[in-house]
Parts: C-alpha cells; structure tokens; sequence
C-alpha cells in the first residue's frame, strides 16, 4: 500500500508548523511499512489531482489568503473542487479550512470569493479566536480531539456538511453554534492549528484510514505504542476540561 500526499501552498499557507501533521502522518504510516511521498504545490505550478491521495491544506493570514486567490482562479479552484466531489481525502486548516468554502469576508470588509468546494462561508470579527481548545470528534465517540486556534473568521455551515464535533472549551467554527470543524466526503476540516495530529493520534489513524479505504476500498491500521501520543494528549485534555 502506498499513500500519496500533496501539500497545497506549503510556502504561504505555513502558520505555527502545520506542516508537522504531514510528518506524523508520513511516520504514522511508515511505522506499519506502508510506503508514502508528499510532495509541495504553489503558486504557479500545475495541479493534477489525480496523481494524489491525500491532500493538506494549512492555515494562513488574510494577506496570505488574498494573495492565493489568483492562483486559484487559473485552474486549482476547479482542480480542488473536482477532488473533493471524488472522494479524495482532505486535512485542511483554519485558512486553508475557510479556503475550500464559498468565500471569507474579512473583517475590513475584502471579499475573497474561494473554491466553493463545501456548502460554508466566513466572515470575520475584529476579535480573534485564540487559545487552546477541544472539541469531541462524532466518528471517534469517547475520544476528544485537544488543539490550538487562532482566527478572525467565524464560519457558518451550509446543508450538507456537518461538524468534526462539538466544542468542549473555546470557540470552534464561530463561538456560537458549538460547532467545530467541518465534514464533507472525505474532507476533514478544522481550526486546530500545528501539532493537532501528533497529539491526536486517533484523529491521525481515522484519517489515514480514510484515504487507504478511498483508494484500496479497504484498509485497518495495526496498532503503535501511542504512550507519548497519549500522554500529549492527557495533558492538554486535563488542562482544558480540568479532568482528575
Ligand atoms: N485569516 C484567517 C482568520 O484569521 C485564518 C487565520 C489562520 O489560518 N490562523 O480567520
């Protein structure tokens, strides 16, 4: 078995390390012998989606945001939508999360019109959303997903596309509804910024899972010594929901 992963924008959309959610996937994957490559997509370069499996979309500022929006336009909005609708396997973050709804609308009143691939919009506040945070997952039942968030943008979901999960502490999609995260297909999309996959292992094999069954129609991951996984994992999880 082999995974292909494409980092779209590795160089602009590369807040607070979320490309180290590609490295855990990548060890994650090679401890259990299965084979993987990624490999960066930017501006001006071709996108051909069929050649991937599984695609990371990382956060970025409203600046980095905008400044995407002409690439999109010559051809990867189309590309990425196309993707999506196939059933390729997304891991998209804060911007790159707001990147693949209809449109953000930042707080200084810029319309950036994005690829439309899930039925959800943003618009953003002068406050920001920042802080550690935690939120359960639907498909993972009794395990809590711990992460970081930072984002002016709150975003709403259309028909359609439901929540990763409920926010247990913090503001998730918009500090309103209780959602966080959105689910689409195989698209996983999320506020949580850097380390979210090293510390949320579960979350990491579900999403591995995902892309294998998507492209082998089957897949069970053997299980790893997480001890250190866990024990991140722990810790935020006390910290944030003050378990004893
Ligand atoms: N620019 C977006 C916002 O502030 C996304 C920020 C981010 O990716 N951290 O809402």
């Amino acid at each position: 078995m082999e995974l292909k992963i494409c980092h779209l924008y590795p160089d602009i959309l590369n807040l607070y390390g979320d490309r180290g959610n590609i490295l855990c996937m990548e060890k994650r994957l090679r401890w259990r012998g299965i084979s993987v490559t990624s490999e960066g997509v930017s501006i001006g370069q071709p996108l051909n989606v069929s050649s991937y499996d599984l695609f990371f979309i990382g956060g970025g500022q409203d600046f980095e945001q905008e400044v995407l929006l002409e690439d999109l336009k010559t051809g990867k909005s189309n590309e990425i939508k196309a993707a999506v609708d196939d059933g390729k396997t997304f891991l998209a973050i804060c911007g790159g999360y707001q990147m693949l709804g209809a449109y953000y609308k930042t707080w200084d009143g810029h319309q950036c019109d994005f690829i439309g691939a899930l039925n959800l919009y943003t618009v953003g506040q002068k406050e920001r959303m920042i802080g550690n945070y935690a939120f359960t997952c639907e498909e993972l039942p009794g395990i809590n997903v711990v992460g970081f968030e930072n984002h002016s943008g709150k975003t709403f979901l259309g028909e359609g596309v439901r929540p990763i999960g409920r926010v247990l502490s913090g503001s998730g999609n918009n500090g309103e509804d209780g959602g966080e995260g959105a689910r689409y297909r195989n698209v996983f999309a999320t506020y949580s910024h850097g380390c979210l996959l090293p510390k949320n292992p579960a979350l990491c094999d579900h999403i591995l899972t995902t892309a294998l069954a998507a492209k082998y129609g089957e897949a069970a991951l053997a299980p790893l010594d997480d001890t250190l996984e866990r024990n991140a994992h722990q810790y935020m999880e006390n910290r944030l929901l003050s378990k004893k």
